[in-house]
């Protein structure tokens, strides 16, 4: 089942390999008390709740989604967004100018965009028509620079998540690391890959508190993987990457686990309503079926019906200009009075 020859040690880059972190205030002590007299951080010392530095490996946080997820806390990252943690992972094993990654059009565009600013190279492989990766090309594309190969699944924007045999296929077959970005994953049914990591050295998952856990204002991203990984990526995170605010309020919504689960079934039941509709509206050629919290439709004419909803007061994202997806336009599923108004307006568009 493991990926034969694969050493994380080969992946990381060799200035990463050899640096020493910075060390900061807070990880030099940790061995908090009450009533210490803390002069080792330049801080104002009157306190006003934010103070002081927050805890840079998040230790509270960590040990309560570690119960929730069931990852040990020494395989647990966290970054400002998982946009941070990608780039992280980015910054640790691609050497700008030399390596390279693989995406999988259509798919979330922020992969594209780290590759870019990283100077790495991006080897789009397109999904195949029923949006699932295409194995084989994807296998012939990589080369003794390839890295990385993002996996998002549940995918953006088609909103299906990957086969596992697919999946594990790649992971078994490649000596790099296959990232999954499960951005989506609480609005599935399936178990997350988190749970496989035991099984593959070279697998990194990526979840967020951005999507099902209603907080994308607080920017918390998540990343699971073996220690090892984990340590490097801790090694070149900047300390103070996620806030007191932000872990303060992440630790409050995780605890409240009913309130999550209750907005995810009304999601969820919203999201099969608006299916039901979608079927009967006379310019919906097509919808795709998800496990997101979006729906992806193709329509009769994208830039048209688009204009038609923005005139009524109605943003959707038009994501007809990614390879697959002509004249698609991907819905986000709102509140239930948000969606009875885009149902109403769906209505009458003629
Ligand atoms: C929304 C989204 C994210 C979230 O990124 P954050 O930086 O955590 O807000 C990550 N991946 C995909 C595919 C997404 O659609």
């Amino acid at each position: 089942m493991k990926t034969p020859d694969f050493d994380i040690k080969n992946l990381i880059r060799p200035n990463v390999a050899r640096m020493k972190p910075y060390s900061s205030a807070r990880d030099e002590f940790k061995d908090f008390k009450e009533n210490m007299v803390f002069l080792d951080a330049n801080e104002n010392p009157f306190d006003n709740g934010v103070n002081r530095y927050p805890d840079p490996r998040q230790a509270t946080l960590k040990s309560h989604l570690s119960t929730l997820k069931r990852v040990p806390v020494n395989q647990i990252l966290f970054g400002n967004g998982s946009d941070e943690v990608l780039d992280l992972i980015f910054r640790a094993f691609c050497e700008p100018q030399q390596d390279n990654v693989i995406t999988l059009p259509p798919t979330y565009g922020m992969y594209g965009v780290l590759a870019e600013t990283n100077a790495v190279g991006n080897i789009e492989i397109l999904l195949n028509t029923n949006f699932e990766p295409d194995v084989n090309a994807i296998l012939e594309a990589i080369d003794a620079h390839t890295k990385l190969i993002f996996l998002c699944s549940p995918n953006n924007p088609t909103g299906n998540r990957f086969d596992d045999q697919t999946v594990k296929k790649l992971l078994e077959n490649f000596n790099g690391l296959v990232v999954i970005d499960e951005a989506y994953a609480d609005f599935s049914s399936a178990e997350s890959w988190s749970a496989q990591l035991h099984n593959y050295p070279n697998l990194i998952v990526t979840q967020t508190l951005s999507k099902a856990y209603g907080m994308a204002g607080i920017r918390l991203g998540i990343c699971f993987a073996s220690a090892e990984i984990i340590d490097v990526l801790h090694k070149i995170k900047p300390p103070y990457n996620v806030n007191a605010l932000t872990q303060k309020s992440a630790l409050k919504r995780i605890m409240d686990e009913r309130g999550v689960e209750k907005e995810i079934k009304i999601i969820l039941e919203e999201r099969e309503k608006l299916q039901k509709t979608f079927k009967n509206v006379p310019f919906v050629v097509k919808i795709y079926r998800s496990e997101a919290n979006f729906i992806l439709a193709h329509v009769d004419d994208a830039d048209k019906r688009y204009n038609q909803l923005l005139a009524r007061g109605i943003v959707v994202r038009n994501r007809s200009k990614q390879p697959l997806c002509e004249n698609t336009l991907r819905f986000t599923v709102g509140t239930p009075e948000e969606n009875k108004k885009l149902i109403d307006v769906l209505k009458k568009l003629d």
